[in-house]
């Protein structure tokens, strides 16, 4: 029997699984598909997480039993000033605890960390108070927290405040946005902002942004696999032309692969080229940012496509017999 790392919250983690023959618990992880015994689906892993500001318990913040719990992350890591910017706009709103990278970690994606241990440290954020940085990814930050990092589940993720939007296609690599999906998973409602790029950017009109938006959430509610993605143009306060609810745009990358070579003569690569434009097609998240208006987007994490759904039924879906595959093994 080795001996076993003693669980941060007794009582909230599933028993143990035990290993497969081989060491690993691939296995027993696929079989673990207890039923939800409501809707009759099974649901992977088992574990209840109970979130507050999903629709069904959402109120006025005056109606709250006690001060909503926000969990404030980022992927620019825990040294950003729009990781401070963002828990001091959130502060009068609810009990914030912050968990982020140590490092910047912009778009990394939905990168989780499965092949090493995470190492966290307690730090002291700009504001004297304290808050914890996670040597690795946005994800790995937000799981720590739902996982019993903190004893406590959360009833609002927030994450942001990005330097740099992250419009139309941007979401699939931002770092940002999948730590609010991160909560999503988790059975918690979230939202992910970001700001513009400049040099040095004033994060105060996104700061209140993001105050308008965590009241919304934690007084309407989101349904379990919905998120809000906010984006805030790079202009004063006094210029904004107010919010605008609107649908993921189609941004136009202008990657280029730049060729150089190491000091030893071998080519490395590295991709560049100017930042990102984007269809200015009326109703998007890029028009509106354009237009100096904070975009809001609602985001859900079912990724289905509808309408290939429908074409798909119409495919032939029978299997070649085993013969006509090369690389089957012998009979
Ligand atoms: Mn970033």
């Amino acid at each position: 029997m080795t001996e076993r790392a003693k669980p941060l919250s007794a009582g909230r983690r599933p028993p143990a699984e035990p290993a497969d023959a081989d060491g690993s618990r691939e296995g027993t992880r696929l079989e673990a598909r207890d039923l939800d015994k409501e809707r009759g689906e099974p649901l992977s892993g088992g574990r209840h997480r109970q979130a507050r500001a999903l629709r069904s318990h959402a109120r006025p913040l005056g109606e709250w039993p006690s001060r909503p719990r926000i969990l404030v992350t980022n992927d620019d890591g825990i040294e950003s000033r729009g990781l401070l910017a963002l828990k001091e706009a959130l502060d009068p709103i609810g009990d914030t605890f912050v968990v982020a990278p140590d490092t910047n970690q912009s778009a990394v994606g939905h990168t989780k960390t499965l092949m090493r241990p995470l190492r966290v440290r307690e730090r002291r954020l700009g504001d004297g108070s304290i808050g914890w940085s996670v040597d690795g990814s946005p994800t790995d930050a937000v799981s720590l927290a739902f996982l019993g990092f903190f004893g406590h589940g959360f009833d609002l993720v927030a994450a942001g405040i990005n330097y740099g939007a992250n419009l139309g296609d941007d979401i699939t690599y931002s770092g940002t946005v999948s730590a609010a999906m991160e909560g999503v998973i988790n059975g918690c409602p979230a939202f992910a902002i970001s700001q513009e790029y400049y040099a040095h950017p004033d994060f105060s009109l996104a700061a209140r942004a993001a105050a308008t938006v965590a009241r919304n959430v934690l007084e309407h509610g989101l349904s379990p696999g919905e998120l809000i993605n906010v984006n805030v143009p790079a202009i004063t306060a006094e210029e904004v032309e107010g919010i605008e609810v609107t649908r993921l745009g189609k941004r136009i990358y202008q990657d280029e692969l730049v060729r150089r070579l190491d000091p030893r003569g071998i080519p490395y690569y590295w991709i560049g080229g100017p930042p990102p434009s984007g269809l200015a097609v009326p109703g998007t998240d890029f028009h509106a940012v354009v237009n100096r208006r904070i975009a809001v987007t609602p985001i859900q994490l079912d990724l289905t496509a509808r309408r290939l759904l429908r074409r798909l039924r119409d495919w032939r879906w029978e299997l070649p017999p085993p013969e006509a595959v090369p690389g089957d093994p012998p009979a």
